[in-house]
């Protein structure tokens, strides 16, 4: 035949023999016939047009040369079976071909079948031990039930040999995807990872749910993920799953298997915590042995890692509540601290330090003035007839007065002056850097804020009146208390010699 033109021709399914809707596997098995002679192809499809293979059809494609036949192998890599002529274009064209579809193409999974009708052209046990190919013909028997038995045996191991392939392929797929999915650490991250994989493992788009069952058998359902056009499912649970969808998921909680339906299938996956969860996934196909298998490796697989990433949360959460609780304390402490330290430093009524503090600080004071040779004033403020006040306008009153008096003490001393209470209406004062005629000034000028204004109480004026005695630190006093009992004589004589007044000791 001098026309080197391919045809490739298709035979459709005799509609006798089963409709196309009432078959569950409508995709043909696809078998390239190659060879230069037109009859072999005639001849072929006479005697396979009516073959079925597990309820499938097969569909001849044909090739009148190897070069054509080579374009049409690379273009459709799902053929099952190829019925090859040896020659063709080249007395060995045939043989060619079979190794470059072996080593070039790298398809090992279609069967060869080789067909010569010259016999001494090319000798079956040579051509068989030499070339990759599964069974060798003469064209003798074309017409013979021996090749419907060939292609037959042909389909079977091949449909092997995908299954084997579709299995490492989707083991491999597992694999890696649980090694990534190892990886998450959110369970949204997570759920959505896992619908992914499925797809991926199963060969179909990410169309898919994921759900897990709140409550009782049957109880509503919570969408943890979604994807494909389930993408907006957790937003929108009661418009992606529908019944079709909620059924299926259900059975799979109550079975605790998967469930394999027409075009969907549900994976149920439990966790070794014991959670469950459920992905359904649209397959637009039943899922074969083969994937169901897949499938449940998968879910084995994955549930050790959800639980991975459930404790991970878990852990995360204690860990937050856990600092969040350790700050909270701190800052409690913290404050109760705060608290302490006034209470034992301060005086409550007034805000001034107290006397064991004042005493601290003097100690402190005399130090340094002891070391630099520097001056050190004091004096003591005791409030003129302030037994009076309370008893005249009672201790609210009283409180009141003393407050007033801080104020006013405090307004006439400096930044680095230091103000106590000694006892009930007995404040101190020390002066640091300050010589006994400043001390003697400001003291003055404390007696005069005080008497110059009677203090407003409820309506009422209370007139007070302070007596103040002075005393500065000498160089051979070695105790702050020597000092205060020189500033106590001072004070004493300021209320003898008639009280609103300032006497230096
Ligand atoms: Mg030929």
């Amino acid at each position: 035949m001098s026309n080197d033109d391919p045809f490739i021709q298709e035979t459709t399914p005799s509609p006798s023999v089963a409709t196309r809707d009432a078959d569950p596997w409508p995709d043909p098995w696809l078998v390239l016939v190659v060879d230069d002679e037109p009859e072999v192809h005639a001849v072929t499809r006479l005697v396979l047009t009516r073959l079925r293979f597990r309820g499938r059809p097969l569909k001849l494609m044909s090739c009148l040369s190897a070069a054509e036949a080579e374009r049409v192998l690379r273009a459709t890599p799902d053929i099952a079976i190829i019925l090859l002529d040896v020659v063709m274009e080249t007395e060995d064209a045939g043989l060619r071909l079979v190794r470059t579809i072996r080593e070039e193409i790298g398809n090992h999974a279609i069967r060869i079948i080789l067909r010569t009708g010259q016999p001494g052209q090319a000798p079956e046990e040579d051509v068989v031990l030499a070339y990759d190919i599964n069974d060798y013909k003469s064209k003798a028997e074309l017409t013979s039930q021996k090749l419907f038995t060939s292609v037959v045996a042909a389909l079977r191991s091949y449909t092997d040999i995908v299954a084997l392939e579709t299995n490492r392929r989707g083991l491999q797929q597992i694999i890696q995807s649980t090694d990534r999915l190892f990886e998450l650490r959110s369970m949204q991250q997570f759920a959505a990872g896992v619908l992914t994989q499925l797809s991926s493992v199963l060969r179909v788009k990410p169309n898919a749910i994921l759900c897990a069952q709140r409550g009782e058998a049957d109880g509503p359902l919570t969408v943890l993920a979604g994807a494909g056009r389930y993408a907006d499912a957790v937003d929108h649970p009661d418009h992606a799953l529908t019944p079709e969808i909620v059924a299926g998921i259900n059975e799979a909680f109550r079975s605790k298997r998967g469930v394999y339906g027409a075009d969907g299938s549900t994976l149920y996956i439990r966790v070794p915590d014991g959670h469950e969860v459920a992905a359904w996934i649209h397959t637009d196909r039943p899922l074969d042995g083969v994937d169901r298998a897949l499938v449940e490796v998968f879910a084995s697989k994955i549930a050790i890692s959800f639980s991975n990433v459930s404790l991970y949360e878990r852990l995360r959460e204690a860990n937050e509540t856990l600092e969040l609780r350790v700050a909270e304390r701190t800052r409690a402490l913290e404050e109760a601290n705060a608290r302490l330290n006034r209470l034992a430093t301060l005086d409550p009524l007034t805000g001034v330090w107290n006397r064991r503090r004042f005493l601290e600080l003097a100690g402190a004071e005399l130090g340094r003035a002891r070391r630099y040779g520097r001056h050190l004033g004091i004096f003591l403020l005791d409030l003129d007839r302030f037994k009076q006040v309370n008893d005249t306008y009672g201790h609210a009153a009283g409180d009141e007065v003393l407050r007033t008096v801080v104020r006013r003490t405090r307004e006439a001393l400096r930044a680095s002056d230091h103000i106590a209470r000694f006892g009930g209406e007995e404040f101190v004062v020390m002066l640091p850097e300050t010589d006994i005629e400043g001390t003697l000034v400001v003291a003055e000028r404390v007696r005069a804020s005080l008497a110059q204004a009677p203090v407003p109480v409820e309506g009422r004026l209370v007139p007070i009146a302070a007596s103040i005695g002075v005393a500065n630190w000498l160089a051979d006093e070695t105790s702050i208390e020597q000092t205060l009992r020189r500033a106590d004589s001072a004070l004493y004589s300021a209320k003898q010699a008639g009280r609103n007044r300032v006497e230096r000791g």
